[in-house]
This record gives C-alpha cells, sequence and structure tokens, in this order.
C-alpha cells in the first residue's frame, strides 16, 4: 500500500496573550491508501488541532507550525499557499465535524450545498451536478434523494445532516477524509449508522480516512491502526490489535480501562483515569503523563522516554520499555 499522507515532527503552537500555548508537539504518523487510521485521546490532547492543521484551517495567528512536515501528493502541506490550498481542501484533502448543523449553511438547501462543491471543483454543468449531488444523497443512504435535494438542513435529523455533510465531503472522490468526531453529537442508534455508512462508504469510494476520536468503541469498530496522542504528542501507535491486546503504554491502559465493553456486565465500573493532563504552557521536561501515572519511576520525571518499537507497526514512548525498568503488566480492565 503506497502513504498517501505524512504527518513528521508536526509541532503547532498558540500564541496568546499569557504565553505560549504548545499544543502539538512533534507528531509523526502516516496514512496509506485506503486505510482508516483513529487518533485518539483525552480532549485538550492535540489531535483536533493535528487535523486541522493538516487542512489549513487554523487562523494565524494565534496559530503558528512551529516545525515539521505534512507530506501529501509530493507538496508540504505546512509550506504551500492558501490558494493552493483552496484547490486542496475539498476536492484532495475532505473534513467533517461533530456539528453538522455549524458546517451547513442554514440558508441554503441541501442540495445546492452538495451541487457547490461539484461545480466549484468538478467543472460540471448545473444539470449533470444536479444528477451527482442526488446520486450523493442516495449513496448516504438518505431515503427519497430527490425531495431531499430541495430541503433545508432545519427538515433534516442530526444523523440525516451528518449523512449530508458525507455527502458534500465525498462528492469530489478526495483522497483523505478527516472525520473530527463525527458521531459525538449523536445518539447511539445513529451513530452506529453514521459509523456503518462510513465503512461501506470506504469500501465503495476507498478514500483513506483519520479518524479523530476519544471513543475507543468507534474505534474497534472501523480504524484499522490507532495513533495515541496525550499533551500534544504520540505516545503509543499500532495496528488495531496491537492496541487493544498488547498496550504498553500506561495512558493506553488508562484509556482502555475506562471503555465500556460489550462483555462487561451492568455492575463493573469504568474507571476513569485520575488526574488532569499538564499544563501546555509549560509542559514537563520528562514523560507528560508522569503526574497521573502509576508506575512514574525517577527517570520519568526528568526525560521524555524515547519512541521504541514492539514491533514494526507498534510503537510506544514510555520508560518501562527500557531493559532496565521494572516489568509492569496492564491491569486486567484495559485488557479482559
Ligand atoms: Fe509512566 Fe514513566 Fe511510562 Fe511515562 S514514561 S508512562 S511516567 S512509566
Ligand atoms: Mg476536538
Amino acid at each position: 500500500m503506497s502513504t498517501v499522507l505524512e504527518v513528521r515532527n508536526l509541532q503547532v503552537s498558540f500564541k496568546t496573550h499569557g504565553g505560549e500555548v504548545q499544543a502539538v508537539r512533534g507528531v509523526s504518523f502516516d496514512l496509506k491508501e485506503g486505510e482508516t487510521i483513529a487518533i485518539v485521546g483525552e480532549s485538550g490532547c492535540g489531535k483536533s488541532v493535528t487535523s486541522q492543521t493538516i487542512m489549513r484551517l487554523l487562523p494565524s495567528p494565534p496559530s503558528v507550525i512551529k516545525g515539521g512536515e505534512i507530506l501529501f501528493d509530493g507538496k508540504d502541506l505546512t509550506k504551500v499557499s492558501e490558494k493552493e490550498m483552496e484547490k486542496i481542501r475539498g476536492t484532495q484533502i475532505a473534513m467533517i465535524f461533530q456539528d453538522p448543523m455549524t458546517s451547513l449553511n442554514p440558508t441554503m438547501t441541501v442540495g445546492s450545498q452538495i451541487m457547490e462543491g461539484i461545480i466549484k471543483h468538478q467543472k460540471m454543468n448545473k444539470a449533470d451536478a444536479k444528477k451527482k449531488a442526488i446520486e450523493m444523497l442516495r449513496l448516504v443512504g438518505i431515503p427519497s434523494p430527490e425531495k431531499r435535494f430541495n430541503q433545508y438542513p432545519h427538515q433534516f435529523s442530526g444523523g440525516m445532516r451528518q449523512r449530508a455533510m458525507i455527502a458534500i465531503a465525498l462528492a469530489c472522490a478526495p483522497k483523505v477524509l478527516i472525520a473530527d468526531e463525527p458521531t459525538t453529537a449523536l445518539d447511539v442508534t445513529i451513530q452506529a449508522q453514521i459509523i456503518d455508512l462510513m465503512k461501506d462508504l470506504q469500501k465503495k469510494i476507498k478514500t483513506s480516512i483519520i479518524l479523530i476520536t476519544h471513543d475507543l468503541g468507534v474505534v474497534a469498530d472501523i480504524a484499522e491502526r490507532v495513533v495515541v496522542m496525550y499533551a500534544g504528542k504520540v505516545v503509543e501507535s499500532g495496528k488495531l490489535e496491537e492496541i487493544f491486546y498488547n498496550p504498553k503504554h500506561p495512558y493506553t491502559w488508562g484509556l482502555l480501562a475506562s471503555m465500556p465493553r460489550l462483555d462487561q456486565t451492568s455492575d463493573q465500573e469504568l474507571l476513569p483515569i485520575p488526574g488532569t493532563p499538564p499544563d501546555l504552557f509549560k509542559p514537563p521536561k520528562g514523560c507528560p503523563f508522569a503526574a497521573r501515572c502509576k508506575h512514574a519511576m525517577k527517570i520519568c520525571l526528568e526525560e521524555m522516554p524515547d519512541t521504541t518499537e514492539v514491533s514494526s507497526t507498534h510503537q510506544v514512548a514510555c520508560w518501562l520499555t527500557h531493559p532496565m525498568a521494572p516489568k509492569v503488566e496492564p491491569p486486567a480492565a484495559a485488557v479482559g
């Protein structure tokens, strides 16, 4: 599989009156053709900042790309002009967000919003664009698409609006779709339907997907690889099975232990991770998870652990992988 997108040592900060917030601190990962990766972590870990930087959606100032590269189609997206980026956004990399109501225009019919991108980017005439828009509505499972084409966003349910957003995003067959918490605002049954839709569409359209989420249940359902972020860094990454059945980082253990499982009995408690992430105005010099980690050693407070390979597909940044470190097993709740 060839690589579609490669993020290398990306660093993004926000300049504020109080100082500089180092939101993304050296993030690297790649995305292969046709695959779905999930970027997971608590809110504030830098996952949305990373995805919005790929799309170059963050206003600058206050945001600044301090370093690194985003390689796509022979270009470094941290360096291309805004004009060039405009062409890439929507046609080659598209994005859907948590709340479709804020991304849909309430004064335009859903159909004309789908048509807009098609006309702009695919140079189709109106009649053909309309046909294509109706076809997209049908593809994303919206019933009576001819009738729905003429309706406004408020006439759609939450789930239908997210389907419409997906139709807009996929109308130009982008190489990469970034989905930032696409199901978080929806209730559980609709969530499952949207995830099924994304899986189904991926088979049909072969778009590579970056799913940004805090919900490991969704990840288990759709992702092939997982990137775990904490305090602006990647702390562990690997294939879905590696992260779910052989997790190595105490933060990943915490995430897994706080996730509801299918085999869980209702009286089994979910274990939230105690404590809060570090202040990114002044990130700690050692491991960012040290203040919350049960296994923290002296060195964890002093030095950031290097990334080590558990396998050729599985990497972790934790001092516990050091040959001199004590043997620590993940808690049963994380791998049970
Ligand atoms: Fe815990 Fe140390 Fe590993 Fe950080 S490096 S997760 S503090 S054991
Ligand atoms: Mg977010």
